[in-house]
C-alpha cells in the first residue's frame, strides 16, 4: 500500500493551492547540521531526533504556490486520520511533494 490511508492520500493529491492540503518535504540537508537551522523552535533533543526521523517532514498547509517554511503550515508526525507514524511509513523518494526549496 502506497499510502497509509485513503484520507491521507486525498490530502496529498489535493491541489496544493487548495486548503488545506498535506505536503511531504524531503530535506537535502538531512545528514548535516544545517537541518537544525530549520527547526530552531525544537527542544534541545533535536539533534537526536534528526537521526530517528529521517529526511522527510510532513506538513498540513492552507495552500500555496511555491513551498516555503515561512508559509503558514503545521508540522505533523502522525497521520491525522489513521494514526500511522509518518516517519516509519513514508521512507521512499517519489512521494515527496517538495525537495527542500523545489516544489513539484
Ligand atoms: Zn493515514
Amino acid at each position: 500500500m502506497k499510502f497509509c490511508c485513503d484520507k491521507f492520500e486525498e490530502g496529498i493529491k489535493r491541489d496544493k493551492r487548495s486548503s488545506p492540503n498535506i505536503r511531504i518535504v524531503r530535506f537535502l540537508s538531512h545528514n548535516d547540521k544545517n537541518l537544525e537551522q530549520f527547526r530552531l523552535s525544537e527542544k534541545i533533543t533535536f539533534s537526536f531526533r534528526v537521526k530517528e526521523l529521517g529526511p522527510y517532514r510532513f506538513y498540513i498547509t492552507i495552500g500555496y504556490t511555491k513551498f516555503s517554511l515561512s508559509e503558514p503550515s503545521f508540522f505533523i508526525d502522525f497521520c491525522p486520520f489513521c494514526g500511522t507514524s509518518l516517519h516509519n511509513f513514508y521512507r521512499e523518494d517519489g512521494l515527496a511533494n517538495e525537495v527542500e526549496g523545489e516544489t513539484f
